[in-house]
């Protein structure tokens, strides 16, 4: 039995029309032999509706019903989904995370998937019923509806595709693939036709959102075959693929941001053994993940400057830690600002070439944008930079590394 499982996200569930269209993909498939799985989303934005409701009632996001009231838009559009295809003449049928069930870790959000049980769906595949999926979604040991994290959906399909062994995951979304950076910015980002799994790990973690990061890592885990394409056109997309010697020959190879971070900074802090513990491990015990770090002042100095980024969903607890460590570590001040982006440039081929860290700065200089905070790992380097330089940075790079030309070696 070859299986393909198609994961339409929400821009392609967002009217009957879309639907319809997302529906004659399945029928082709059929058509030639294949044995579909479906995984929705929730239609258009309604994730970001529910969200925006949830966040009037609870700002610290602390209730464990954050997730059933969220995952509510996938147990609609699945349903919806099963509806229109029974009604087009082919048996579909609805199945939320708990149904099957996709089994999570204890955590209500940014849950991991632990197991999915896939009797239901093998029994549906021999008789020629389509299972649909709700994405996003699954339950706990304790039987609370958990969910996977913002886009997780994606991980739901290649979690399944990997259980099923199936043929190929395709994921379609509203672009033609993986670009080299996000084509709503870089009107010339150019389309890969395929995508080393590492660095299209490195892009999702850094904010490509066309992935979500954990259904790369799955994917890479369990050798799935993994396509990105667009819904609307449905020629052939980007598909991820293991190491290849010639995409080494391009040094960098895409261009990611996030807007999603929030640079503390806390001024005056005593320069002694043992801050740095004290301060990230009251971070630590609220959950609080902390992204890059940077120390400024000598040794010598009596006092430093600690700076470090956190989600900004995380803004709200951390003011509250921050005041209550200001007690205890009595340093002078400290700020937030939430308006920061993260511009990221990736490839492999960094780790046998040089000059990719000057030249990206050397850009950023001429263009006069402020570098906060730099990190590095061996296939990327980020850069912190005021909100406003966002799109300024991101052409300018996206120019420089020559990524919409057809030019292998832009170092
Ligand atoms: P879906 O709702 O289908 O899951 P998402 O909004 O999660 O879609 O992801 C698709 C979006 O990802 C695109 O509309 C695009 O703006 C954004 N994106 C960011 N970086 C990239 C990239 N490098 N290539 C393609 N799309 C990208
Ligand atoms: N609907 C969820 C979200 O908007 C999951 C997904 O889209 O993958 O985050
Ligand atoms: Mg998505």
């Amino acid at each position: 039995m070859q299986i393909l499982v198609k994961k339409f996200g929400g821009s392609s569930l967002a009217d009957i029309t879309k639907i319809h269209r997302a529906i004659s993909y399945i029928k082709k498939s059929i058509k030639k032999g294949y044995k579909v799985v479906v995984v929705v989303s929730a239609m258009g934005q309604e994730t970001n509706r529910l969200l925006s409701l949830y966040d009037k009632l609870d700002e610290y996001r602390e209730s464990d019903d954050i997730s059933p009231l969220l995952a509510s838009g996938e147990q609609i559009s699945s349903s919806f989904f099963s509806i229109i295809l029974n009604k087009k003449g082919i048996k579909g049928k609805s199945f939320q995370g708990w149904q099957l069930p996709i089994l999570t870790g204890k955590q209500i959000t940014n849950s991991f998937i632990k197991d999915i049980k896939i009797d239901r769906i093998k029994k549906c595949l021999k008789l020629n019923v389509v299972p649909i999926i709700s994405g996003f979604q699954g339950v706990n040991e304790e039987g609370r509806l958990t969910t996977l994290g913002r886009g997780g959906s994606d991980t739901t399909a290649v979690a399944i595709a990997a259980m099923l062994k199936a043929e190929r995951c395709d994921i379609y979304t509203d672009v033609d693939g993986v670009y080299t950076a996000d084509p709503r910015i870089v009107p010339e980002a150019k389309k890969m036709s395929k995508i080393n799994f590492e660095e299209m790990l490195e892009l999702s973690s850094l904010g490509a959102k066309v992935l979500h990061t954990r259904s790369v890592q799955i994917a890479l885990q369990y050798n799935v075959k993994v396509q990105v394409l667009s819904s609307f056109k449905g020629k052939n997309g980007t598909m991820l693929i293991k190491e290849d010697k010639s995409l080494e020959d391009q040094v960098i190879r895409g261009i990611a941001h996030s807007t999603n971070d929030a640079l503390i900074t806390l001024i005056g802090v005593r320069n002694k053994p043992g801050i740095s513990a004290i301060i990230f491990n009251a971070l630590s015990k609220e959950c609080i993940n902390v992204d890059m770090i940077i120390q400024s002042g000598s040794s010598s100095d009596k006092e430093v400057t600690f700076g470090f980024t956190i989600n900004k969903t995380d803004v709200s607890k951390t003011k509250s830690i921050i005041s209550k460590l200001r007690k205890k570590l009595s340093f002078d001040s400290s700020i937030i600002n939430t308006s920061i982006c993260k511009v990221s440039v990736v490839g492999l081929g960094m780790k046998t070439n040089t000059g990719v860290a000057d030249k990206m700065f050397s850009e950023l200089a001429k263009n006069n944008i402020n570098i906060h905070v730099i990190s590095t790992s061996e296939i990327k380097i980020s850069v912190l930079i005021d909100d406003k330089y966002k799109e300024l940075a991101i052409r300018s790079l996206h120019d420089a590394f020559k990524l919409s030309g057809l030019k292998k070696r832009n170092v």
